[in-house]
């Protein structure tokens, strides 16, 4: 508004310039043309007169004609001397013949000019005219004089009534500007306020400028649109990221996605899990100076370099030690491309490959100690030893010992095979406890007193009924009571319990024998693992009794416990579901 304000009265200035400028010359040249027909009546008169410009009454005449014209007359002969003036006597007024416009009305019969009299002290205008009369012998010139500030005050009071129009005049059209353009740009602030919106992702602002039949409405029905359409964009973009998303956090493939310069642009959870990072660590940040990991920078460097892909696998540094394969490949063609990774936890399989072979080195160091052992007693039989009646005997026993023993490595190993399997060779079905232990208390019973060991059974009652598979709760009871006799010295004693345990049911094996020192304990339930080699083997042990124990038990449920103290004695816990009613 004050814009519009500022300009109008510009445009008034300048309108009053030209005009003040248009009127002042109009006037002047009306008061020029005044003038000169005084002036030519004048001259008209002198030279009627008997004694031309030396007339008596001509003084007179000129200060009446003065008073009624409000001009100045004056009257000057072709030397320039003042004969005659209607304001000043002549003696006030000096020689006029070089004055302006006389110079000028010299030459062209009429002369004027303007400027300021420093006789009467005013801006005034003069206007000269010459008599040249050579039959009348009068030569002079008739200078008709005029106040210039009266023009002035009429220009004024024009002007002034222009700068009341005009501001007027400003003042209605800049409001009338203002109230116009408030209504028309109105809708502007409409679209500002709608975009602002769409700036913080708000694709629903209702213009409410919906309908009109100029360009606004044309224009909103486009913004509309484009509102609509950039609302189903992000949409697809938001769902195509949250699959992204959902993709990478369910895959079990750790994937990464770095920059050429190294930085994190993308990882899944199971990437941070596996390189031991967290989400706002990784972002934006070197991945080779968080993991410094010499085989990855140099998969990396080589993939970047050589275009393709490369592999690599590495144990992680940090935590529990992890074994990662890494698959690097480029992403993008660029001079210098990023990279995408994909790492797989391979540590279990690298575990698997080495207990295979470790078992394999096992099984077949185990069995070749009795197979050794048959063929040495073999052999000594087959080199005389058969018929010295004193050893034959007693070889043929170890050949059918070793042999019982080698039968008895394959049976364990065949069912820790089949139990490591996983395939399901269990049939559950509700059982009590306590008939399986009195039944092993009975198959053992009598050895026990043959090796002078106090056996015993405490059973709680009523008994715990499980839903197990009964075969293996047999052989678990059975391992461990063997154990007992075996590793429990004379006078001792051995003790199968049963209780329960808040959801538990519990057999127990206890023995008062040689005990199993704390850090053996955990180890005993490896396969093949024993204390004392020697005395096991002698014992006809295989080493594979409580891993079967510890497999058998997990597979139905439940979990083993050992106390044990050296020299004291051993305590074997089973705990099994107790079955749900
Ligand atoms: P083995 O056939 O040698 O008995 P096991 O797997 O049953 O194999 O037991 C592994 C080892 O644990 C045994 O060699 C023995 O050293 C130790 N062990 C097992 N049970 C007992 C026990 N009740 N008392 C002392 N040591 C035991």
């Amino acid at each position: 508004m004050l814009g519009y304000f500022i300009l109008h009265l510009l445009t008034a200035l300048l309108f009053i310039f030209v005009l003040s400028q248009i009127v002042r010359n109009q006037k002047i040249d009306y008061i020029e043309a005044e003038m000169q027909s005084v002036a030519f009546m004048l001259a008209g008169h002198i030279e009627d007169l008997e004694n031309g410009i030396q007339d008596e009454a001509l003084v007179e005449h000129l200060k009446r004609l003065g008073n009624l014209t409000n001009m100045r007359f004056t009257l000057i002969t072709a030397d320039g001397t003042v004969v005659a003036d209607s304001v000043k006597g002549t003696e006030e007024i000096g020689p006029h013949g070089t004055r302006e416009e006389v110079l000028i009305a010299k030459n062209e019969g009429w002369g004027f000019s303007q400027r300021y009299s420093d006789t009467l002290r005013v801006n005034m205008m003069y206007g000269a005219q010459r008599i040249d009369n050579a039959n009348r012998d009068i030569d002079c010139y008739i200078r008709v004089a005029s106040e210039s500030n009266k023009i002035n005050q009429e220009i004024l009071e024009i002007q002034t009534f222009v700068w009341v129009f005009a501001l007027i005049l400003s003042l209605l059209t800049s409001g009338l500007m203002a109230l116009f353009s408030m209504r028309s740009m109105q809708p502007l602030s409409a679209f500002a306020q709608a975009t602002r919106q769409i700036g913080i992702g708000k694709y629903d602002t209702d213009l409410a400028i919906r309908g009109r039949d100029d360009e606004w409405g044309a224009l909103s029905e486009a913004f509309e649109q484009m509102q609509t359409e950039l609302n189903r964009r992000e949409q697809h973009l938001l769902q195509n990221s949250q699959r992204l998303e959902a993709v990478l956090s369910s895959m079990i493939e750790g994937v990464l996605a770095i920059k050429p310069s190294g930085e994190v642009m993308l990882a899944n959870g199971a990437a941070c899990r596996m390189l031991r990072l967290t989400h706002p660590e990784i972002f934006g940040k070197k991945l080779l100076e968080i993991v410094r990991i010499p085989e990855l920078a140099q998969a990396i460097e080589k993939t970047q370099l050589q275009r393709t892909f490369s592999k690599t696998e590495f144990k992680t540094i940090s935590g529990a030690q992890r074994t990662l394969k890494a698959r690097v490949s480029i992403l993008a063609n660029d001079e210098k491309p990023g990279v995408a990774i994909v790492l797989h936890d391979v540590t279990e399989l690298r575990q698997l490959e080495t207990m295979r072979q470790d078992f394999v080195a096992n099984v077949s160091h185990e069995l070749k100690t009795p197979l050794a052992s048959i063929k040495a007693y073999a052999e000594t039989l087959r080199l005389g030893a058969l018929h010295d009646n004193d050893k034959n005997m007693q070889f043929v026993e170890q050949i059918e010992f070793q042999a019982e023993l080698l039968n008895q490595q394959i049976l364990d190993l065949l069912q820790l095979a089949r139990v490591e399997s996983g395939k399901k060779t269990f049939t559950n079905t509700d059982f009590e406890i306590n008939p399986i232990c009195e039944a092993s208390y009975q198959q053992f019973v009598e050895i026990a007193a043959e090796r002078k060991l106090n056996f015993q059974l405490n059973l709680t009652e009523p008994s715990p009924v499980i839903n197990a598979d009964l075969k293996s709760i047999e052989t678990i009871v059975k391992n461990l009571v063997v154990n007992a006799i075996h590793y429990t010295p004379e006078n001792g004693s051995i003790t199968i319990a049963t209780y329960r345990n808040n959801d538990s049911a519990v057999i127990e094996v206890k023995d008062t024998g040689i005990g199993i020192a704390q850090d053996q304990q955990k180890r005993v339930f490896e396969r093949f693992y024993r204390v004392d080699k020697a005395r096991s083997r002698d014992m006809g042990g295989t080493g594979l009794g409580l891993a079967i124990v510890k497999h058998l038990t997990q597979s139905n449920g439940g979990s083993v416990h050992l106390e044990s103290r050296l020299g004291k004695g051993s305590c074997f816990e089973i705990q099994l579901p107790l079955k749900t009613v």
